[in-house]
């Protein structure tokens, strides 16, 4: 299921034990094959026709005060890296590839982006974001710097080291016999419904994560949770976790801060949205994991569940 899922299926390795060699790294930056994706206010530079990574050489950055590349992983035997050129004004300009690439909202871009092309774009955005708003520590408030290609960042002043953030984000179609519930949230389109969603929590399964979700959005007892699959998300650093969760009542009560509306809806009504025959009812897009979790109930029997 998650080969169809987009931000999934990164193809690069991100060669975890020869990164810790900062000699090795250092020849991969000045490599002449090496590739460099820039990276503008979290939008990657994209190529306009197809739409596609641009990816740059390292003279590109010449001139330019960039923190350092942060190592993606090595594909085809190449070496990628990412930079953040976000220092830069009208980038496009600057650089002189107005014409042929644009630094574009991945979310916008995704549905038209090769599928590698937009593991690897998640990969970057997440990264360099990350980067830029953790140069200093937690800790003592000292200056930190990158190690491991960008692996994860380490203080100079005492030393603790700070690791790239994932926030878990629990995702469910809650289904109960040939009905499932799906939620509106405040201020979507009158017809738009997904699938409940919610970060996991401080010391909190999964499971526990989507029963107490459920709960609080829709006021639905839930008991069995299944995990399906899982989707980075890069904005800026979900990982969204999709779940099946069979209901154990069906009285909804929803939390008006969270949700607008939360119905039951049928397979076939289901069915209809995804195919998006209905005016009336749209099921959410191909690049939302929620999309997936609600074909995959859809298309299971009705017995199956
Ligand atoms: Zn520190």
């Amino acid at each position: 299921m998650d080969t169809l899922i987009p931000f999934c299926g990164n193809p690069l390795d991100r060669e975890g034990v020869r990164r810790r060699d900062r000699a090795w790294l250092q020849a991969r930056l000045e490599d002449p094959t090496s590739r460099f994706l820039p990276v503008w206010q979290a939008k990657p530079l994209l190529k306009r026709e197809p739409r596609a990574l641009a990816w740059a050489k390292r003279e590109f950055f010449a001139d330019l005060e960039a923190p350092e590349p942060v190592f993606l992983g090595i594909g085809d035997g190449v070496s990628h890296f990412a930079v953040d050129v976000s220092a830069v004004e009208k980038p496009e300009v600057t650089f002189g590839i107005a014409d042929v690439a644009s630094f574009d909202d991945l979310r916008a871009a995704v549905a038209l982006l090769p599928a590698e092309d937009a593991a690897v774009a998640a990969q970057a955005r997440t990264l360099v974001d990350w980067h830029a708003r953790h140069r200093h520590c937690a800790v003592c408030g000292g200056h930190t710097r990158s190690v491991l290609g960008g692996a994860n960042r380490v203080c100079f002043d005492c030393q603790a080291e700070h690791f790239p953030r994932t926030d878990p984000v629990a995702i469910a179609v809650v289904v109960r016999g040939d009905q499932c519930l799906l939620g509106r949230g405040p201020g979507w389109p009158a017809h738009m419904f997904s699938a409940l969603a919610g970060f996991v929590e401080a010391g909190e399964s999964l499971e526990d994560a989507v029963r107490r979700e459920v709960m609080e959005e829709a006021g639905v007892q839930v008991g069995r949770v299944t995990y399906l699959a899982s989707q980075p998300w890069p904005f800026p650093c979900s990982l969204m976790l999709g779940c099946v969760a069979q209901a154990e009542s069906e009285k909804i009560a929803i939390d008006p801060a969270e949700l607008e509306e939360a119905r039951w809806f049928s397979r076939d009504a289901l069915r209809a949205a995804l195919a998006g025959s209905r005016q009336d009812l749209g099921a959410p897009p191909p690049f939302a994991i929620a999309h997936h979790l609600i074909r995959a109930w859809v298309e299971t029997d009705a017995g199956g569940d």
